[in-house]
Formats: C-alpha cells, structure tokens, sequence
C-alpha cells in the first residue's frame, strides 16, 4: 500500500516538478531484501535510511522519495532534511537500483551539506555504518566509511 506522506516545497529544496515522500512497506523490504518486518530488529536496522528514490510514471508526480515508515522518517528533523536533500542530488547523480555508487553517493552527501544538514549526514552515515557492519556487509562499510572521511574532511 501507498501512502502520500508529505510534498515537498519546490521552492524549499530548488526543485522543478513535483516531489512526494511516500511511505511503502513492501517496496522497502523488497528493494533491500527484507523478507520479514522482524529482520530490521535481528540485524539493528534503523528503518530511517531504507529510502528509495524514483522516478515517478504518474501524472501528478515527477519523483517519489519512498521510506519505511513515515512518522519515523520524520522524528528526527536533521535526518529528515539530509535525507531529502541527498536523495534530491539523485536527479543529477543517478545510481540504479541494486548498484553502488560512491562518487554519486558523495556528490549527494555533498548537496545535503552545503544545504546546511552536515549533522543530520553524520548521523545518517552513523546508523548505515551499523547496519552495514551487523550485516557484515564489507562493500557497504567502506563505501560508508569514504562518505564519512568526505563529510569530516
Ligand atoms: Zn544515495
């Protein structure tokens, strides 16, 4: 099920066209290949930065910024607005799904920064280096890791 959280301000965050958050469960767990809700839990996933970002093939829409769970994507402001301002910095630096990209990453991360949200960055960084890590993921660590030597450097 789909569900319109919020959209965005174009004026806000300098975009053209028309950009919603939208809260999906099921695309999430799918995309990161979740197959119970529980896992989250098992491998200390913060659901936060599950986000997908897409083009969007609906009428009323340009882009879909999709998250796990809405309220919880929102509780914490300064992750909130990283968030969002990184995966807007897709639009130029595209990365397909599945694939990863550390200079796009960077370029995105970059784009949040200069958009005032340095702390909200670290603090996303923070939690995929731990979920990375208890997923023992060593590709997503490093990649993890350079964002964060860029973000500090
Ligand atoms: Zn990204």
């Amino acid at each position: 099920m789909k569900c319109i959280g919020e959209l965005l301000d174009s004026e806000k965050y300098y975009v053209n066209g028309r950009i919603a958050i939208i809260e999906n469960k099921e695309a999430v767990m799918k995309v990161f290949g979740l197959k119970q809700e529980q896992w989250l839990k098992v491998w200390n996933i913060d659901p936060r930065i599950l986000t997908l970002f897409y083009k969007s093939y609906e009428a009323e829409f340009d882009w879909f910024i999709v998250v796990y769970d809405y309220p919880a994507f929102c509780a914490d402001q300064e992750i909130k607005e990283a968030i969002i301002w990184h995966e807007l910095g897709h639009i130029e630096y595209p990365v397909y799904e599945q694939e990863l990209n550390v200079d796009s990453e960077i370029q995105c991360d970059g784009l949040a920064i200069k958009n005032g949200h340095k702390e909200g960055m670290r603090k996303v960084l923070e939690l995929t280096l731990k979920m990375a890590s208890s997923l023992n993921h060593e590709i997503l660590s490093q990649i993890t890791t350079e964002r964060q030597m860029k973000l500090l450097g």
